[in-house]
This record gives C-alpha cells, structure tokens and sequence, in this order.
C-alpha cells in the first residue's frame, strides 16, 4: 500500500517523502517538474537510501493519473502539486484557476474512481484573509482573500467539504501552513526558486550568496514590536512531519474532515530574521527600508492547540535552525 505524493519534488513535498520514507512508507511521485529539478530524487536517495517510483505528468491528465493508480496500490494521497507564486497570480491568474483547480478535481475523479478516499491537502494561511486578530484559529472559517493564489486554495477548501457533504466516506485533512522556510539539515534539499524570489527567506538567501545587493524590507511602520512585519516562521522539517501525522490520524480513522493550523504559533519580524540569519551564519545582509507591499498584514501566526492535540504534533526546530539551514542549502548551490 502506497502513498501517492502530487509535487514530491517540490519544496515542501520532498522534506515530506523524505519523512515517509524514514517512517517505512512506500512512496510514488507524480510530478511534472515545471517548479522542481530531477536532482531532487537523487537527494532523496542519498537522505534516505531508497527512490521513491517517479511519474513525470502533469496531475491535470486523469488518464496519466489512472495509470498511477493501475500500477501500484494506492491508499492515500498528499497533494502538493500546483503554482504557489502569489504575484504571478495576479498577473496570470487563469494560469493559477487552470492548474491549482483541474489538477485537484481532476485527482480527486481518479481517486473516487479507484475507491481510493484518504486525501491530505495543503492549503494555507492566506485563506483566512484578514479576520482582524493576528492569531488564527481554524473554526474562524475562510476570509475574503486577497490575489488569485490564495483564492484557489479557498476554493478547494470548499470543493474538499462539499465532497465531504456528498460521500462521508472520504477522510480528509485539510493542513493550512502558515510560512514554511528552511531545509534539510543534511544541506541536499531545499527551496531554490528561479528568478528573483517573493518571500522573504529566499531573497535573504540570495543577498547572502552576493546574487542581489540588498534586502527590501517592506514597511517599519506596522503596529508591531519593531515596525516590520510578523510572520508565523515554521521550519520545513517540522512541516512535513506534521503531514506524516496527518496520515497517521487518516489512518485511525474510518472517515472524517478535519482541519489543522501547521505553524509555531510565535511571530518574528522581519528585523528578527535577518539579525538572526546574520548572527548564526555570520553573513551581514545590507536592507533597506521601503514601502508597505501592498496587500501584507502587519502580523498574524497560528493557533497550533488542535494540531497539537489531535494530531499530537508540535514544530520542535527554533528560527536559528530555519536560519542556518536554509543558509547551509543554499551555500551547497554556489
Ligand atoms: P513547489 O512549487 O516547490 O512544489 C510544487 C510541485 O508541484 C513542484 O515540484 C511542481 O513541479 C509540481 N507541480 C505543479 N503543478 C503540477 C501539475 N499540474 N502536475 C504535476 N506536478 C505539478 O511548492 P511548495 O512550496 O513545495 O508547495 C507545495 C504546496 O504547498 C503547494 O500546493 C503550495 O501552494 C502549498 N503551500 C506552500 C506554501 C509555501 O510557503 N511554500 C505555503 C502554503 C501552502
Ligand atoms: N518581506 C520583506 N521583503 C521581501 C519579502 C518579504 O520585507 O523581499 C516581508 C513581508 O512584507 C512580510 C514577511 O517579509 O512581512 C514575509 O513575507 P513572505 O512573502 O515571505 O510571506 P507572506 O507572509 O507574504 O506569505
């Protein structure tokens, strides 16, 4: 009995089929690699000792889906795949309604077809929109979001429970992340996005190999502890643990929806992050201030009290550590 992983050689989805494969599970891929490199399985190998069965599809093609589920017997399935960049889906967003809508829907026809019913969603944080309380508790429900990205994985949320209402034998969890940085410790995976990076740890990353000059901090004048932004930072190993916990709750349990906030629960500035990125790596990281990016919240982070006792997970790595691994991962692309 497998577990199909949709964009397991994403950022995200990688640390995760590392995480399964630690735990004895077997693992199939399905990716397209249109955000992600062939390397990343010879990664895995090294990690882990094992490679994971790869399909190179796009997860839209039922039919190259079915062959998946042909070949190989699949129990459950985690869906990573789909575009993430929220700027670009503002610019494109019937690019981001394409892949992020067609490809769910499209998995979750194959999975009915082969009675398979055990689903794992990431979703996120940006679903909430603005509730007007920096920490978000998931019985608030979804907000109005803000750009086309965000839009998708509320929209799926909202596929995934009428789902639900129509068959109750599906068992599904719905994992909102709030902000996912870091890498493996072993330096050999994590996030390398093409082009100048959106969020905040990659562009630091960037800085610190000498490929950008400075940092822009966007605003220092936010109601916060020292103006900038505060953000839920949770290391990506932390993450993808909680998706192995997710699995095992699925596993217990004959059917059900659940949802589960994966974050720290504690903010850290902008401001925090680059003084502790400098003093763990010993890297100065030259910044400017400059205007509010439009859309940001001043801070937000996550109420993490059902994860933790329902799932009986609980992110153990500090900033430091999201610090100096991602620093340790990108010095390995120099
Ligand atoms: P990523 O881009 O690194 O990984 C996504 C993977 O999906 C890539 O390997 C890409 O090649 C693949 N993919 C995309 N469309 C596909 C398709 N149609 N068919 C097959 N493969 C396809 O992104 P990530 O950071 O690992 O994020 C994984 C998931 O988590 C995404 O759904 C993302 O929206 C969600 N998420 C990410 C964050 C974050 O900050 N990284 C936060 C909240 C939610
Ligand atoms: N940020 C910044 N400069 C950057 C990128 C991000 O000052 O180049 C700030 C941003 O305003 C926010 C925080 O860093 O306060 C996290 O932004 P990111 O884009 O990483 O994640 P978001 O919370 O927007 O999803």
């Amino acid at each position: 009995m497998a577990v199909l992983v949709t964009g397991g050689t994403g950022y995200i989805g990688s640390h995760t089929v590392v995480e399964l494969l630690n735990e004895g599970k077997e693992v199939i891929i399905a990716d397209n690699f249109s955000n992600s490199k062939t390397e990343v399985l010879d990664a895995i190998e090294k990690i882990t000792g094992k490679r994971p069965r790869i399909y190179n599809i796009d997860c839209r093609s039922a039919e190259s889906l079915e062959k998946i589920f042909e070949e190989n017997h699949i129990d459950s399935v985690i869906n990573f795949a789909g575009y993430k960049a929220v700027g670009e889906s503002v610019k494109l967003p019937l690019k981001y309604y394409n892949n992020n809508l067609f490809e769910a829907v499209t998995l979750l026809e194959v999975m009915q077809k082969f009675n398979c019913k055990k689903f794992i969603f990431s979703s996120s944080a940006t679903i909430y929109g603005d509730p007007g309380v920096p920490e978000y508790v998931e019985e608030m429900g979804r907000g109005k979001t803000s750009n086309p990205y965000g839009t998708t994985k509320a929209m799926i949320e909202q596929i995934l429970e009428d789902l639900y209402f129509s068959d109750n034998s599906w068992n599904i969890c719905i994992l909102r992340y709030f902000n996912p940085i870091g890498a493996h410790e072993s330096g050999m995976l994590g996030e390398n996005p093409n082009g100048i990076p959106n969020n905040l740890m990659p562009y630091i990353m960037k800085v610190a190999s000498g490929k950008l000059e400075k940092l822009n901090i966007f605003g220092n004048d936010y109601d916060t502890k020292d103006g900038t932004g505060m953000r839920d930072y949770l290391h990506v190993v932390d993450l993808a643990e909680g998706h192995v916990k997710a699995l095992d709750k699925l596993d217990k349990e004959d059917s059900g929806l659940f949802i589960y906030n994966l974050g720290t629960g504690t903010p850290y500035s902008v401001l925090d992050i680059v003084t502790t990125f400098e003093k763990v790596n010993n890297i100065k990281i030259p910044y400017e201030i400059v205007p509010r990016r439009p859309g940001d919240l001043a801070i937000y982070y996550a109420n993490c009290k059902k994860a933790n006792e329902e799932l009986g997970w609980v992110a153990k790595k500090g900033i430091e550590d999201m610090c100096r691994d991602s620093w340790n991962f990108e010095k390995n692309l120099q």
